[in-house]
């Protein structure tokens, strides 16, 4: 792609844009990088010029296309910041700022990294558009990886998957996600994307064809109910995702229970015809059970919705469905994003307040930096208890709780108070009496039982824990 097919694009999705400081800003890096060549031996601004495209698939704004593409010109060539404040303006000189700190940062292992976290939130606080064009810019330089030493490989693909893939997948940036996942697993483990990928493509050799015939099959039977799709296709789930999956302990490396290796996607045109395609499909193939989720209703923490069903297809064989409209479709694909572009050009001004709620934590995170500076137990709780998707839990007041996913009622009673934690003995999830072992669900009711003679907690918790806080408190009440 060069610079004219970015800007057709870009007026593609908005007729407003300033094309003309594109061009402009493509023109300045260019001759900025003029005598700088890639590791790979092209010339410098294909760089740049890759990062623009990929914020311009984004349907970024003008603002974050222009930074794109100025991105690494005050890194690299000593062209000063005020120089490009001068020509582009205040607001591209802060994102070409913002991104040129967080290029800084260099991954070390562990120590650094909270250093980078720390960093991360605080220039994400300040514009999200600063770690969108770095996610852009990391997935042009990890499809260049292979030019560069082994070393310098690992350090850049450790840190995509400790660090920027959990931030994509927290900020709703599925495809991202996916895309830094998927090139950062084949350099941190070359053998297991291997096996993976073998395994990947036998799938699809054996169920391609048969696929396509169900899909086939779903379109005109959608059709025949006046049920309006925009589009139905098959789509793979990803290298990295399949190889997680796998190696969880109910699935124990057996594929033929994941059912969503190869699963058919149905996009409608709204919400209602969402539910429509749902009872169309459940009338045609018989449903497995437990197995119906409808992210609609009640959207995982990170913003996604769909409805996921999971059928016995023609010849028994199983296959899942995701269901779901344009709107979802654009946000689980491009998160953030995508809510941005939405409200920037007003197509749906209501769409401001979404960014904000998802925005909170960012701005939580980037507060916390003063206390939390050094401490390893940071990075341990940022790991597991923020960069994870989330849950939410009531109490039997009704007050919500955010949790990890996979957390136990004793993680929810540390939450809420150290001496729930404690003294609790058992709980009740939705009413009934579980054992405390339980893995907890999105919209869970959990009420603990105490027992105030109860000395400490249960050792034999550890184990099912998911939050640091439990883990930390059920540790320190044992050396007491
Ligand atoms: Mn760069």
């Amino acid at each position: 792609m060069d610079i004219d097919d970015i800007i057709k694009q870009v007026r593609s999705y908005d007729a407003g844009a300033d094309t003309d400081l594109i061009r402009l800003a493509y023109d300045f890096a260019k001759e900025a990088h003029r005598t700088y060549t890639r590791k790979s031996g092209q010339p410098y601004i294909t760089h740049p010029l890759a990062t623009a495209e990929k914020l311009a698939e984004l349907k970024m704004d003008d603002t974050t296309i222009v930074a794109g593409l100025l991105h690494d010109v005050h890194e690299d060539t000593a062209i000063p910041l005020k120089e490009i404040e001068k020509q582009f303006g205040k607001e591209v000189a802060r994102l070409v700022e913002g991104v040129t700190k967080l290029g800084k940062l260099k991954y070390r292992g562990v120590e650094r990294y909270v250093e980078s976290l720390r960093k991360m939130f605080i220039a994400m606080a300040d514009d999200i558009r600063v770690i969108i064009i770095k996610f852009a810019d990391r997935i042009h330089n990890l499809s260049t990886l292979s030019y560069l030493s082994r070393d310098k490989q690992l350090r850049i693909a450790r840190e995509t998957l400790e660090i920027y893939a959990p931030i994509a997948n927290r900020l709703g940036m599925g495809e991202i996600r996916d895309q830094l996942e998927d090139f950062a697993f084949r350099y941190v483990d070359p053998k297991s994307y291997a096996q993976v990928a073998k395994i990947m493509n036998s799938r699809i050799k054996m169920f391609g064809d048969y696929l396509d015939k169900i899909r086939q099959k779903l379109g005109k039977e959608l059709a025949k109910a006046n049920v309006k799709v925009l589009d139905i296709n098959s789509r793979q789930k990803h290298i990295y995702s399949l190889y997680k999956k796998l190696n969880r302990p109910d699935i124990k490396g057996d594929i033929t229970k994941i059912y969503d290796v190869i699963a058919l996607r149905v996009i409608v045109s709204s919400v209602e015809q969402c539910y429509a395609a749902l009872g169309i499909i459940h009338q045609l193939w018989k449903p497995l059970k437990g197995r119906i989720k409808d992210y609609i209703a009640q959207p995982k923490t990170n913003g996604y919705r769909s409805i996921h069903t999971t059928v016995f297809s023609d010849k028994g064989q199983i296959i899942e469905i995701q269901i779901r409209d344009q709107a979802m479709h654009d946000e689980a694909e491009y998160g953030i994003a995508a809510h941005w572009h939405y409200a920037e050009t007003g197509k749906s001004k209501n769409d401001v307040k979404p960014i904000t709620k998802k925005l909170r934590w960012v701005q939580e995170l980037a507060k916390w930096k003063k206390k939390y500076k050094n401490d390893p137990q940071y990075l341990e709780s940022l790991k597991i208890d923020v960069l994870q998707n989330q849950i939410l839990i009531f109490t039997p007041k009704g007050d919500v709780i955010e949790l990890p996913e996979g957390s136990i009622p004793v993680d929810f009673a540390y939450i809420v108070h150290t001496d729930l934690g404690n003294k609790c003995t058992g709980a009740k999830i939705n009413n009934k009496i579980r054992p405390l072992e339980t893995t907890l669900r999105n919209g869970d009711v959990v009420e603990i039982i105490t027992d105030k003679k109860r000395k400490g907690p249960n050792p034999d918790w550890l184990p099912f824990v998911k939050t640091q806080v439990a883990r930390n408190r059920i540790r320190k009440a044992r050396q007491v």
